[in-house]
C-alpha cells in the first residue's frame, strides 16, 4: 500500500512509466510509524490489513511481530471456527504485544467463556469504554460470523445476567431507552461497578461481530 503524493518531501516509489503521480512507500516510514499506520488501517478495515500486510515482506513482518495481524486471525480462529486453544493464543500474542485492542478482546474473551475478570482490573471505566468502541466498530467484512459456542453465552448472558441489571437499585430501567439490549454506548455513568461491566458485556454480545473475511 502506497500513501498518494502530494508534499513537497516526496520520496519516489517504483513508479511504472507513464504513472504520472509520485507515490510514497509506507515502508520509507520509521518503523514505529508503520507500526502507527497499520494499527490505524487495522482498526479502520480489516480488508486493508490484509491488503497492507500483502504488500511486501517487511510490511508482513511488521505487522505479524506488532501482533496486529494475530489479534484478528486469533478472533476469527476463536470466534468464527471456534478453535478456542489456537485463537486465545494468537489473541494473547497480540494483547501481551501492548496492542489495546486485543487487551480489550482478551479481557472479554476471558470473561465470557470462563467467567474471568482478572483482566478488567487494567483498565479504567474511560478506557474500557473507548477500546470496547472501536472492537465492536471494526469493519469485519461479511460472511460467517459466530460458531455456536458464543451464541450459547449470549443466550445464557441474556436469561441469567441481564436480570441482575434490572433489579439493581442503581439502574433507572424504568425509564425509557433503559433497555439493556437496545442501550446507547454513553449511557450510565453512574452505574454500580457491578452494572457498569454487565452493559458493557452486553453491547460486546450485541455489537461484537467477528465475521469472517470473504475475498
Ligand atoms: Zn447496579
Amino acid at each position: 500500500m502506497e500513501l498518494g503524493g502530494g508534499s513537497s518531501n516526496k520520496i519516489k516509489g517504483k513508479a511504472s512509466e507513464g504513472n504520472i503521480m509520485e507515490q510514497f512507500p509506507v515502508t520509507a516510514l520509521p518503523e514505529d510509524i508503520q507500526a502507527y499506520v497499520a494499527e490505524c488501517v487495522a482498526a479502520n478495515s480489516v480488508a486493508d490489513l490484509y491488503r497492507l500486510r500483502a504488500t511486501c515482506k517487511s510490511m508482513k513482518e511488521l505487522i505479524d511481530r506488532a501482533g496486529i495481524y494475530a489479534a484478528l486471525d486469533g478472533v476469527h480462529v476463536f470466534y468464527t471456527f471456534d478453535l478456542q486453544d489456537e485463537g486465545l493464543a494468537l489473541i494473547k500474542r497480540a494483547a501481551d504485544a501492548g496492542f489495546e485492542c486485543a487487551l480489550y478482546t482478551y479481557a472479554m474473551t476471558l470473561k465470557v467463556f470462563w467467567d474471568n475478570e482478572e483482566h478488567f482490573s487494567g483498565f479504567t471505566r474511560e478506557s474500557f469504554e473507548r477500546i470496547g468502541k472501536i472492537v465492536r466498530s471494526i469493519e469485519w467484512g461479511c460472511g460467517k460470523s459466530h460458531a455456536v459456542a458464543f451464541l450459547v453465552k449470549t443466550y445464557e448472558f441474556i436469561s441469567k445476567v441481564m436480570p441482575l441489571f434490572y433489579n439493581c437499585q442503581c439502574t433507572p430501567w424504568l425509564e425509557r431507552n433503559w433497555d439493556l439490549w437496545h442501550i446507547k454506548d454513553n449511557k450510565g455513568k453512574n452505574l454500580c461497578d457491578r452494572c457498569f461491566w454487565i452493559k458493557e458485556l452486553g453491547l460486546f454480545y450485541r455489537d461484537f461481530k467477528p465475521i469472517i473475511y470473504l475475498f
